[in-house]
């Protein structure tokens, strides 16, 4: 008998996992549902391209039309599922019907968080998650002049750089007293934060939001120590909240994501989840570390895989690597690893020319490297975690240590002892 795979999420992980479903030999139904009216689309260009003006909406989509026809996967737009019976298999849509399933994906991704003070649900406040916030954004921006970005992570910058290069002042206010301070290193927000000054963003660190006012036409933001920001509109970047209502509701276990095992098995059988709205203990994390979120494209795609090959009984735990990329102003930010507790670090190229790599260690291990402008040193890098090649500071510092060669050296090594 035909089996049914219900997806819940058509994002990066939902589309991924149906695309390997079938990739992995899944001849049966394939309902991949969600909430947005769009096709499913890239995320990452909304916060820059598309604000810019520089990447059009027609090259947003994930995946054509012909992709879900071909492939046989029922990609259902609007339609939100409410509730999970996992006793009956089915899910439940809004609009009452239900789909059972043979197996479920969740795959609900994360939505912003939003600012909570008042005057935060004035016209004039913006968030960066979905397309629709996108062109609404970048309606506004097309005829403003001053913006407040509330946030200094990924989005929070990325908006700002957007901002500046359509000739807006930007200000960018950040409850921490560095950028970034989540995930990057205090060497890499320091330059973070001189390349955005010296494109002319004014920073506020270690203050917080307190009150949004209304005047006529100018929003004023006002902060904890009384200081009022004039702006025409604001953009608030201040993180995500995963989506796990749906699998809490039902019993699977929710612990800061929808609690998954190395295969991305929930703790029900029948049941898998990836991307975003996921917590695991990632395995690159030191023994003993808690289970955590990871919110990249990279993990979405990755776990998908793991979690569609789990479906067509053929579980492999994840071993993928880690990276990450932000683009802002001409600086390609690449990241591979993750340079938590790292306790000494190279730095590979010229900072002045902003063409280098940050190279992380944790003990003797390399656990991460940042780069900008240097996409072979973030290729080579990735081999080079992958593999875990035993390279040292000072190696990673010079610039005429051959990485390549280590790269290739430890791919050989790699393979011969697969
Ligand atoms: P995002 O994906 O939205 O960039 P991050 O968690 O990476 O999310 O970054 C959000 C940033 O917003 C963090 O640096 C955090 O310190 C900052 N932040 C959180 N709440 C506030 C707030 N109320 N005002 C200003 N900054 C905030």
């Amino acid at each position: 008998m035909k089996r049914t795979l219900v997806i819940v999420g058509a994002s990066y992980a939902g589309v991924q996992l149906a695309a390997s479903a079938r990739e992995l030999g899944f001849d049966g139904d394939i309902v991949l549902l969600g909430d947005e009216p769009d096709a499913p689309y890239q995320r990452p260009p909304l916060s820059k391209g598309f604000l810019t003006g520089s990447f059009a909406e027609e090259r947003l989509p994930l995946r054509s039309q012909a992709f879900f026809e071909e492939e046989h996967i029922q990609w259902r737009p609007s339609t939100r599922a409410t509730r999970i019976d996992r006793e009956r298999k089915a899910v439940e849509l809004r609009d009452g019907t239900r789909i059972a399933y043979d197996h479920l994906a969740l795959a609900t991704g994360a939505r912003v968080r939003k600012l909570d003070c008042p005057g935060a649900s004035h016209d004039a406040v913006h968030y960066l998650r979905d397309l629709r916030d996108a062109r609404r954004l970048a309606g506004f921006a097309r005829t403003a002049r001053r913006a407040v970005v509330i946030g200094g992570g990924y989005i929070g910058l990325e908006a700002a750089a957007s901002l500046r290069q359509r000739g807006l002042d930007v200000t960018v206010v950040e409850t921490e007293p560095r950028l970034l301070a989540r995930v990057a290193s205090p060497w890499m927000s320091a330059f973070m934060q001189r390349a955005h000054t010296a494109h002319g963003v004014s920073f506020v660190f270690g203050r917080k939001v307190v009150k949004l006012h209304d005047t006529y036409d100018v929003v004023s933001v006002e902060l904890d120590d009384g200081t009022r920001l004039l702006c025409d509109f604001v953009v608030v970047g201040i993180g995500v909240i995963p989506n796990t209502e749906l699998a809490a509701e039902c019993g699977l276990k929710v612990a800061g994501g929808i609690v998954v095992d190395a295969y991305a098995r929930t703790s029900d059988p029948a049941i898998v989840a990836a991307g975003d709205c996921v917590s695991f203990v990632p395995h690159w994390a030191p023994a003993g570390s808690p289970a955590c979120r990871i919110e990249s494209v990279q993990n979405a795609n990755d776990m998908a895989r793991t979690a569609a090959a789990c479906v067509v009984g053929r579980a492999e735990p994840y071993r993928a690597l880690p990276w990450f990329w932000s683009d802002q102003y001409d600086l390609k930010l690449q990241m591979a690893g993750v340079n938590a507790g790292f306790t000494d670090f190279a730095v590979r190229g010229s900072v002045e020319d902003n063409r280098f790599s940050l190279f992380y260690f944790r003990g003797e291990a390399l656990i991460a490297v940042d780069s900008i402008n240097r996409p072979q040193d973030h290729m080579l890098a990735r081999k080079l975690l992958a593999n875990g090649a035993p390279i040292s500071p000072a190696q990673a510092g010079d610039p005429q240590f051959d990485l390549k060669t280590l790269a290739s050296d430890e791919q050989r090594v790699a393979q011969g002892a697969a």
